[in-house]
């Protein structure tokens, strides 16, 4: 088991949806971010299926999912870029076209510490999500090498550690003691996802106890990493050194 990563000066936290990254890792982030991190978001889809109401405008979601995850980046603290690659949510691929653009943003931004979904995940049915952690790992892959892409307009960049989140396998945590309220904070600035994602009815009889009830099940889920480190609180995470 290994505890708490060196703070890095640069970190990517790359995910398939907005509000992912914010479920996944949010936590370490504002972490990191109140040390001096730049914390930069990359999203793959558009978010355009992140609602249960038929007569949503779309482009209008896209455009509210995007407002919505540049104030979660602020709210964890976070002072780098929050980019988008815009794949049709539902749609996302692991394609060359798309690796490419995500080493682009590797090499562009040059994290230290690069964080994704664990796409080895067993049992998940999100397509999104394991062919986003997938990006992520050809992302690296591709970023770090001359060979890769040299036309890209950007030298190659190797980042020093990938953390998976959401891992089939946990070696790694990230103490989060002091900011399990960021990270909640954070998560309900994705507000058009209250009642899809975490279950909350606003201006329903019910709302407030959802609303616990969410926290609840998030507290939870860092007590419970915690309890595996000996500590109050943390995330977990399949860490990788050798990239
Ligand atoms: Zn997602």
């Amino acid at each position: 088991m290994q505890l708490n990563l060196p703070v890095p000066a640069r970190a990517l936290a790359i995910a398939a949806h907005a509000d992912d990254v914010e479920f996944g890792c949010g936590a370490t982030l504002a972490k990191w971010s109140a040390a001096g991190c730049v914390v930069n978001h990359l999203v793959c889809t558009d978010g355009s299926k992140g609602s249960w109401d038929p007569a949503t405008d779309v482009s209008a979601l896209v455009a509210t999912r995007q407002d919505e995850q540049r104030a979660a980046a602020k709210a964890l603290g976070a002072t780098g870029e929050v980019a988008f690659l815009g794949a049709v949510d539902g749609e996302l691929e692991s394609s060359l076209d798309l690796r490419r653009e995500v080493a682009r943003w590797i090499r562009r931004l040059r994290p230290e510490v690069v964080l994704g979904h664990d796409p080895w995940r067993r049992y998940r049915l999100h397509p999104d999500h394991r062919h986003a952690g997938f990006l992520t790992i050809d992302g690296v892959v591709a970023a770090r090498d001359h060979h890769f892409y040299p036309d890209l307009d950007v030298e190659h960049w190797r980042p020093t550690t990938l953390l998976l989140f959401e891992a089939e396998v946990v070696d790694h945590f990230e103490d989060v003691s002091g900011f399990v309220d960021a990270k909640l904070a954070a998560l309900h600035e994705h507000a058009s996802q209250l009642r899809s994602t975490m279950h909350i009815e606003v201006d329903s009889p019910d709302e407030e106890q959802q609303r616990r009830r969410f926290r609840r099940h998030e507290v939870d889920r860092m007590a419970v990493f915690g309890r595996q480190a000996g500590l109050s609180f943390a995330e977990g995470f399949k860490r990788i050194d050798d990239l």
